[in-house]
């Protein structure tokens, strides 16, 4: 299978070449040539497969031209060595968890799975050494790092804002050693960001190593994704409830509602989705107006999805363009709410009262904006959980005022000892320390 740029301005690449790159050189996403519908008798056949063969179905429809059957099966079994539930809220609510993944949030899925294929790419090829670098304002980091941990040939920089992160977090990604570096960046977020993109278009750094990126932009990263959409239908329709299915995506650079669009491309029955997203709202007014305007991001509780300015829209406008009216397409399928960090919280505190589940501050904007769509009986409603509510604790017990419990799991990450390089902001500081290794 071939991929091309969103932008059109660059030549067609392969899946290889589409994951050691990352971006395509006109700066355009990479997006498959051709996405292959299930038949209706495979989609009615989910529900009594696993969630391996399930994944192992839709990864074929990518990646089966370019990975021999085996190692694709390997590389799928290796990446979901856990269970992505759908658990009842309330009423036709349900709540896909994606928190049971060993960094706790739904970023594992693809963290883990473009390690592997990179890692398979660079023994195929003998490619040598590739050098991931991620800037990360806390989840993105851990789950990439754990998915790269011990993949032979790869190294990854963490860079991560002094100070800016939870602890829970940065255990996360600074105890683990071995081919991950933690880069403690004397300044914020966006320093961090820069300073990344910076190095990318660094002529004389990248002849010195191979660079790449591990945000949502990459293909091996996002796409896997769909994975747990084909699963959890699969799940919701063995109860008898995937008939009338509404999905709601808390967002932020709207890498997992693309990986639904694409699974819906495929077939999947889904009837509409429904973006929820924090006080970073550029897509909601996007629906509204039919007009794109990014924004400089503010800071909300629901941290993830502080983006203001989306890097998979790009996708987006891309899958619905071909008629010559994406907005009209895009704002039939797709409904938008956002919330304040009052909002959020005052959800989190109601679910918990009513129904005893605990909701993680972006989890709840996803609950939320099902209940704002006003469901109709006979439809249900699939919010996807994307962190434990432990990933953001302090937030979390303030807001139930309640001490919810640390899974083992993090506990673990949290007896490691801290391992990290301080960095100050300034690219030319960074560069010789790039240079030097
Ligand atoms: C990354 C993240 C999101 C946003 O996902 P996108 O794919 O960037 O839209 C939402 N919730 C959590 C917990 C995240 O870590």
């Amino acid at each position: 299978m071939k991929y091309y740029s969103t932008n059109k301005q660059a030549p067609l690449a392969s899946l290889e070449e589409a994951v050691v790159k990352g971006l395509a050189g006109d700066k355009g996403l990479y997006m498959p040539e051709h996405i292959r519908p299930l038949d209706k008798d495979t989609i009615s056949g989910l529900k009594n497969k696993s969630f391996h063969e399930i994944a192992c179905t839709a990864a074929q429809a990518f990646f089966g031209e370019d990975i021999e059957p085996e190692t694709l099966d390997a590389i799928v079994r290796d990446t979901l060595s856990f269970e992505t539930p759908v658990v009842p809220v309330r009423d036709n609510i349900y709540s896909l968890e994606l928190f049971h993944g060993p960094t706790l949030a739904f970023k594992d899925v693809g963290g883990r799975f473009m390690a592997r294929l990179l890692g398979y790419f660079i023994k195929k090829e003998g490619l040598k050494q590739v050098n991931v670098l991620v800037a990360t304002s806390g989840d993105t980091g851990s789950a990439v790092a754990n998915g790269f941990l011990g993949v032979p040939g790869i190294h990854v920089y963490v860079l991560y804002p002094k100070g800016k992160v939870s602890p829970i977090q940065e255990c996360q990604f600074t105890t683990l050693g071995q081919n991950i570096t933690a880069l403690e960046v004397d300044g914020t977020f966006d320093d961090c960001q820069a300073l990344v993109k910076s190095a990318f278009m660094d002529e004389e750094l990248n002849r010195h190593m191979k660079l790449t990126s591990a945000n949502s932009i990459n293909v091996a990263r996002f796409l896997p994704q769909s994975f747990y959409y084909f699963n959890a239908y699969a799940q919701l329709d063995k109860i008898g409830k995937a008939d009338q299915l509404i999905v709601s995506v808390p967002s932020g650079n709207f890498g997992n509602i693309t990986a639904g669009l694409f699974a819906h491309r495929m077939g999947l029955p889904i009837k509409r989705f429904v973006a929820a997203n924090n006080r970073n709202d550029v897509f909601l007014e996007y629906l509204h107006t039919g007009v794109y305007t990014p924004r400089p991001s503010v800071p909300t509780i629901a941290n993830a999805m502080d983006v203001g300015d989306p890097s998979n829209f790009a996708r987006i406008l891309d899958l619905y363009g071909k008629n010559g009216n994406p907005h009209a397409e895009i704002s039939q399928l797709i409904s938008g709410y956002r919330f304040t960090d009052e909002e959020i919280g005052a959800t989190m505190k109601q679910v918990y009262n009513e129904t005893g589940y605990v909701l993680d501050p972006h989890g709840a904007c996803g609950y939320q904006a099902l209940i704002d769509n006003k469901l109709a009986p006979n439809e249900t409603g699939l919010f996807l959980e994307t962190a434990h509510p432990t990933k953001f604790k302090g937030t979390v017990d303030k807001i139930l005022d309640a001490d919810i419990e640390i899974p083992a799991k993090l506990k673990a990450f949290m007896q490691g000892e801290k391992q990290s390089v301080g960095m100050e902001k300034d690219f030319e500081t960074f560069k010789s320390y790039l240079l030097a290794q």
